[in-house]
C-alpha cells in the first residue's frame, strides 16, 4: 500500500512514462455497512467509501497505445493496442484498465490511448473492493481528460459493465457505485431496481463511535465459484415464486413465499434476502432518528443471517465477530462477498484500542483500521 504526497506521485509517473501527467484523481474502496448479497436481487445496500483511496495519474497518448503502470503491482508497464482491445484477449491486473477503456469506447465515447500509473492505499483482494476503485478512477480521469461529464451513476454502470462483459465476472453495481458516488460523512442508500440514491448521513464520532475494519487477509478457495450459484439460487427461488426478483417478496409476505419454495437450500437463500432488506430499512431508519448506536443489533444479525442462511461466513470471519461481540462490541459482521475478506465491528470510541488488542491477539494476520465514510471518486490535479 502506498501513500506519498501527490507531487511525489506525480514524480512516480514521469518516472516511469518520461513525462509529466495531465492531471490526477482518486477513487475509494468502500465497505457495506448493511444489504449483503440484495444487490443483484433488485434489492437495497448500502455501502460508504473508505478513506482508503487508489489514484492515477493520466497522459493521453495519440498513437493508439495504452500503458498502464502500478506501484502495488510488480511486473512494469503493460502495454496494449487499444484497437486490438476485446473480451477475452486480457489478463493480469492491467484487464480492469483495458476493460474500463473498451468500454467507454464501446459506449460511443471517443477516448483514445493513455499513458497511467496507479498507487492505492487500498488492501487488494481484502473484499473493500480495490477492483471497482481501479475501474473508477480510470474511467473517472479518462472521460474528464477527454472533456466529458458523466453522471456518477452511468460511471458506475459503464465500470460494471467492463467487468461483467470484459473481464467476465458477473458482479452487481454496488462496488462500483460506491466509489463512484458515495460523500463524505454519508453511507449511501442505493435501491438496485431504478437506481434511486440517498445519501444518509452516517456520523460515528457524534455518539462516540467508532467502526473498525478487520481485514482477515484469508481468502478460501471456493470464493470465487460461490458468487455464481448463490445468485443462481436467488434467481431460481424468484423464478420458483413467479417473480422477477427476490426483492419482490415483501417482510410481510415471508412465511408464505418460504412455505411456497421447494426445497430447502431456496428457503434459506431466501429467507436472508428478505430480511436483509428488512434491515437495510431498519438501519435507515435508526441513522435518520440519530441513534447510531442501535444499528449494532442489526449488524450482528445481518452476519447471522449470512452465517445459517447464506453460508458464506468461515471460522476466521465468525472469530472476529464473537471475539468482538464477546469483548463489548455493539454490533458485528463479515461484509463483502464471503468465505475470508473484511468484518466490520461496531464500538464505542473509548473502547476501540482495547478490542482492537484483542482482535489482534486471536488473529494475528488480521489488520485493523477505524474507518471513517468518506468521499468518493473526484479529481486531484
Ligand atoms: P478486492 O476488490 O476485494 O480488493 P478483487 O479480487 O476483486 O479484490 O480485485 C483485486 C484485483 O484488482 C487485483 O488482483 C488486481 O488485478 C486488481 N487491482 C486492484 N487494485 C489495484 C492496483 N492499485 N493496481 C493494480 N491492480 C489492482
Ligand atoms: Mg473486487
Amino acid at each position: 500500500m502506498t501513500d506519498a504526497a501527490l507531487e511525489t506521485f506525480e514524480i512516480a509517473f514521469k518516472d516511469v512514462f518520461g513525462r509529466a501527467p495531465e492531471g490526477t484523481w482518486a477513487a475509494p474502496g468502500r465497505v457495506n455497512l448493511i444489504g449483503e448479497h440484495t444487490d443483484y436481487n433488485d434489492g437495497y445496500v448500502m455501502p460508504f467509501a473508505l478513506p482508503h483511496r487508489t489514484r492515477a495519474a493520466v497522459a493521453r497518448r495519440d498513437d493508439g497505445l495504452l500503458r498502464v503502470h502500478s506501484a502495488e503491482m510488480d511486473g512494469g508497464v503493460v502495454e496494449l493496442r487499444v484497437a486490438d482491445l476485446a473480451p477475452g484477449t486480457a489478463s493480469g491486473w492491467a484487464t480492469y484498465p483495458a476493460a474500463v477503456l473498451w468500454t467507454l469506447r464501446e459506449a460511443g465515447h471517443d477516448i483514445g490511448g493513455a499513458d497511467i500509473h496507479y498507487d492505492s492505499t487500498v488492501p487488494v483482494g481484502g473484499g473493500l473492493s480495490s477492483s471497482a476503485a481501479l475501474q473508477v478512477v480510470t474511467a473517472l480521469a479518462l472521460t474528464e481528460l477527454a472533456g466529458l461529464d458523466l453522471p456518477r451513476q452511468e460511471l458506475a454502470l459503464l465500470c460494471q459493465r467492463s467487468e461483467n462483459v470484459y473481464v467476465g465476472a458477473p458482479v452487481g453495481v454496488m462496488d462500483q457505485t460506491a466509489s463512484a458516488c458515495c460523500t463524505e460523512g454519508h453511507a449511501l442508500h442505493l435501491d438496485v431496481r431504478g437506481l434511486g440514491q440517498r445519501q444518509v448521513p452516517f456520523d460515528l464520532a457524534a455518539e462516540g463511535l467508532e467502526l473498525l475494519v478487520v481485514d482477515t487477509r484469508v481468502k478460501h478457495a471456493h470464493a470465487d465459484g460461490a458468487y455464481g450459484e448463490l445468485r443462481a439460487g436467488c434467481e431460481a427461488a424468484a423464478a420458483a415464486l413467479g417473480l422477477p426478483a427476490l426483492r419482490d417478496i415483501p417482510y410481510a409476505g415471508l412465511d408464505d413465499a418460504l412455505r411456497a419454495l421447494p426445497d430447502d437450500r431456496l428457503r434459506r437463500l431466501t429467507r436472508h434476502v428478505v430480511t436483509e432488506n428488512r434491515r437495510v430499512e431498519e438501519v435507515i431508519a435508526l441513522l435518520d432518528a440519530g441513534r447510531t448506536r442501535e444499528i449494532g443489533p442489526v449488524l450482528t444479525a445481518g452476519h447471522v443471517s449470512l452465517r445459517d442462511d447464506f453460508r458464506i461466513s468461515c471460522p476466521e470471519l465468525d472469530l472476529v465477530v464473537d471475539t468482538a461481540l464477546a469483548s463489548g462490541a455493539l454490533g458485528a459482521r463479515m461484509t463483502g462477498g464471503g468465505f475470508g475478506g473484511s468484518a466490520i465491528v461496531l464500538t464505542d470510541t473509548a473502547a476501540a484500542p482495547a478490542l482492537t488488542a484483542t482482535l489482534n491477539a486471536a488473529l494475528p494476520a488480521a489488520r485493523i483500521f477505524a474507518t471513517t465514510p468518506s468521499r468518493g471518486a473526484h479529481r486531484l490535479s
